[in-house]
């Protein structure tokens, strides 16, 4: 069985297609800059084989409609193409960024999902448009195919209401639904799955905390299994200190920099999500140039890495005290899997609590799940890849049986 998994940007698509059978993958690529003056088309075909081969378009992409019948033309390529035709595609799965409180597991798009996953648009406005546009062009390149919703949002939907509630007035989450969503679920969600694997323990019997370090940050706390509390919140700024987004803030930060530096919600709004975190603290978002200018003594590159790993540590504190006891930390995406730095200094000092990180296995970039912490530590630490693409895919097949 053959599944195609779409993530919809705004101005972009990343896909992947995968055979089931042996969840190996077939094509994975990217359609960028769409509707801008010059756009990219880039697949890999049969990644990780002798056959491998890689092909870059680079013309306009007017839209995503044009940009996705361009892809499917090159995985059914005659010559160098993966399958046949496009009825070969079992099943296409979609990431979508907001489900609201109306999606608890991935779901069979229908008409009343669309209006579903429309209604929630206000509280992811950039994301969901996008996503809505994917599923549309997929379902008219695939007709036959059945078209899956997985929602980033999903996995949290079992965080309990002292968790999920904000101290607001309660109209506020009644007639608009502000609350912790959380978000990256599906990347919580498959790591969680795989270290229980690892551990040879059912999920329901362990309690995890999950770090997601991309450009993106979220932790979660996964207990039995289910998702108790995450970082993320109503939208995907709360928590911990990402790339481009500040994390924690005291919210009257909205109004003494009205009052007091002329700025209008629009622009604090973009400061917050796009101005601040790693690159507001240095003018760095890449962890990797970030130690680079730490070894050529920029100060304020090492006080960014300082401030997103110390967040790391009070989070991780943090959720130790939620569930009570812990029986493993993951560390996961682009930061989490490649950076012995920030996995070190994010644990540092916890080691009275059972947390010791073995320095040797940590002093690597995980390309394979690997235990990361000393024989004595009472906390197992992981480093475990995530991904999402295979945990879509996985998700449609049990969706569509
Ligand atoms: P993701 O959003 O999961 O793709 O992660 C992207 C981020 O991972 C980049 O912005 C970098 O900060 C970080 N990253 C990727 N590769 C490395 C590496 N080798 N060392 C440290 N950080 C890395």
């Amino acid at each position: 069985m053959k599944v195609l998994v779409i993530n919809s940007g705004s101005s972009s698509i990343k896909f992947q297609l995968l055979d089931m059978q042996d969840e190996s993958v077939l094509a994975s690529g990217l359609v960028e800059r769409i509707g801008e003056p010059e756009g990219l088309i880039k697949c890999e075909l049969r990644p990780d084989t002798d056959a491998e081969e890689v092909i870059k378009i680079q013309e306009p992409v007017p839209n995503h409609e044009h940009g996705m019948r361009k892809a499917v033309d090159l995985l059914c390529d005659p010559d160098k193409g993966v399958i046949a035709d496009r009825n070969e595609i079992a099943a296409v799965g979609h990431r979508v960024v907001h489900g609201g409180e109306d999606f608890h597991q991935p779901t069979l798009i229908t008409e009343e999902v669309i209006a579903a996953i429309t209604k929630n648009v206000p509280l992811a406005p950039l994301h969901n448009p996008a996503n809505l546009d994917g599923i549309s062009v997929a379902r008219e390149l695939f007709p036959e195919a059945p078209q899956v919703a997985v929602f980033d949002t999903a996995f949290h939907q079992t965080i309990p209401a002292h968790a999920f509630h904000y101290a607001l007035p309660k109209e506020l989450y009644e007639n608009h639904r502000v609350r912790r969503y959380g978000f990256h679920g599906t990347s919580h969600a498959f790591v969680a799955g795989e270290c229980a694997k690892l551990m040879g323990r059912p999920a329901e019997e362990l309690n995890i905390i999950t770090v997601h370090l991309g450009n993106g940050c979220s932790m979660t706390a996964v207990k039995n299994g289910k998702s108790i509390d995450t970082t993320l919140g109503l939208t995907p700024l709360e928590g911990l200190v990402m790339g481009t987004r500040s994390g924690d803030v005291d919210p009257a930060i909205y109004a003494f920099l009205a009052r007091n530096c002329d700025m209008d919600i629009d622009q604090i709004d973009n400061m917050l999500n796009k101005e601040s975190g790693l690159k507001g603290l240095c003018g760095l978002n890449d962890m990797r140039d970030i130690h680079d200018a730490i070894a050529k003594g920029d100060e304020a590159a090492k006080l960014a890495l300082d401030v997103q790993t110390y967040r790391n540590r009070k989070y991780i504190g943090a959720y130790m005290a939620a569930l009570g006891s812990v029986d493993a930390i993951v560390f996961t995406a682009g930061i989490g899997e490649n950076d012995d730095i920030v996995r070190a200094k994010s644990v540092e000092g916890l080691e009275q609590f059972g947390i010791v990180m073995d320095d040797e296995a940590n002093a690597q970039r995980v390309k394979k799940p690997t235990l990361l912490s000393s024989s004595d530590s009472k906390v197992q630490i992981w480093g475990i890849p995530t991904n999402e693409e295979l945990a879509i895919a996985r998700q449609a097949v049990e969706v569509i049986g």
